[in-house]
């Protein structure tokens, strides 16, 4: 675990209410690999924002978060990874804290959600995302990032998947999402609507960054055009923490090798700090 810490991220284990952890793994990613740069960017670039949100009338300052820095895997082999994933947010969870993960890529969640589903089995997922991630394998690998919500779908089945901000995928995946996942392309139009279905159900929170619009955040593994706007992320996202009772969350694909001037970074990092103080304003 580095010793670099997310500013205002200076509680201890045991005081904190949220524990932020990365997932530093990039080794499924199918076009542009760099993800696993993404936590130590993060926080590097984190010494140069404020802890405190204009947009929420919040500060990092008053609330108690523990970085517990980068996981190191085994192996670069996905299924020792999500093992190690579900491990540490299992230990999270069972302290009676909320796991925030940032990725690497999208395949981490899988470890974080097996945690979160063998703890509450009627979760609900919430996810934003330009690519459905609904592929049933990728050139025979079922562990992939584009195929990790299909196996989140295996756990829990039929209609309690949540999509937005859609807008890539195959026929087929399209096709499935129809039958089995509510799926809403290109914005969040159906949010609400989302929100009442969820009701009191636990919800898992996986956010892709590449939901935003390229011309914002370019800095990722497989930029989509057409995107949400940075203030329509953070709307939405205000939306699900203020309406629906999320029990973990992770922000992914942030890949800093293609970062070329820096703002995806500085986004991600802010995005951050509002997800931290969303959180803490359920507790
Ligand atoms: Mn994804
Ligand atoms: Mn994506």
């Amino acid at each position: 675990m580095g010793k670099n810490k997310f500013i205002g991220c200076e509680a201890k284990f045991e005081n904190a209410t949220i524990v932020l952890f990365g997932a530093p793994y990039d080794a499924t990613s199918t076009y542009r690999k760099g993800s696993r740069f993404a936590p130590s960017a993060i926080r590097k670039e984190s010494s140069g924002i404020e802890t405190y949100s204009p947009y929420l009338y919040r500060d990092l300052a008053d609330i108690s978060i523990h970085d517990a820095g980068d996981l190191k895997f085994p192996s670069v082999d996905p299924a020792p990874m999500i093992y190690t994933v579900e491990a540490l947010t299992t230990k999270i969870l069972d302290a009676r804290k909320f796991p925030l993960m940032l990725g690497g890529e999208h395949l981490v969640t899988l470890g974080a959600f097996r945690a979160v589903r063998q703890k509450y089995p009627d979760v609900r997922i919430i996810h934003f995302d330009a690519h459905t991630d609904l592929r049933d394998d990728w050139y025979w690998q079922k562990l992939n990032h584009s195929t990790v919500i299909r196996r989140c779908f295996d756990l829990i089945g039929k209609g309690k998947i949540f999509q937005f901000g859609i807008r890539s995928g195959e026929r087929a995946e399209f096709e499935f999402a129809k039958a089995n996942t509510h799926l809403c392309k290109h914005d969040f139009t159906s949010l609400d609507t989302a929100v009442k279905a969820i009701g009191n159900f636990p919800v898992y929170f996986t956010i892709d960054l590449d939901i935003l619009d390229p011309s914002e955040f370019g800095g990722t593994g497989t930029p989509e055009a057409g995107g949400v706007s940075f203030l329509a992320l953070l709307e939405a996202t205000k939306t699900v923490f203020k309406h629906l009772n999320v029990v973990g969350c992770d922000i992914t694909e942030l890949s800093p090798p293609h970062d070329k001037n820096g703002a995806s970074t500085a986004l991600a990092c802010k995005y951050l700090r509002e997800v931290l103080l969303l959180v803490d304003s359920k507790k």
